[in-house]
């Protein structure tokens, strides 16, 4: 899932601002990243991505997140959820299985994000803060654990 007309364009742009190259692991993760369409594990990653080693799929990531390129959606480790940021994959939420642990992309819809942005600029306003995005997981049971 990408909504960037020109995504690999950005990631070197991205890349180049910090001196490193757009190199061909780098580039597939990237390509994993987008076409699964939710936030995946390093072993979803290293399953999806022919040729990359174990070795290199943590700094790969650790370059791409310092990039601005993907983000840490949740946990640590081998638990942790790794996507695309919102510049590339366009603004989302997520549904977070509190059982499997599974997280799924839902994808915006203007009659969430209306209240959304109603709600949070109420309740920020009220503390001096200008609100210019959210996040908003969703937290309940996907269809296999229900
Ligand atoms: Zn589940
Ligand atoms: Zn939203």
């Amino acid at each position: 899932m990408t909504v960037h007309p020109d995504m690999h364009g950005e990631v070197a742009g991205r890349l180049a601002a910090l001196e490193q190259r757009y190199t061909t692991t780098r580039r597939a993760v990237v390509e994993t990243l987008s076409r699964a369409g939710r936030p995946v594990t390093i072993p979803e990653i290293l399953s999806s991505t022919p040729l990359l080693p174990q070795s290199s799929a943590y700094r790969t990531l650790a370059v791409l997140i310092e990039a601005g390129v993907a983000r840490r959606v949740t946990g640590d480790g081998d638990h942790g959820r790794f996507e695309l940021a919102e510049e590339l994959s366009g603004h989302h939420h997520h549904l977070v299985c509190e059982v499997c642990g599974t997280v799924d992309d839902v994808p915006p819809s203007t009659r969430l994000e209306r209240a959304l942005d109603e709600a949070a600029r109420a309740a920020a306003e009220d503390q001096g803060y200008t609100v210019t995005g959210h996040r908003f997981d969703l937290v309940g049971r996907c269809p296999t654990c229900r």
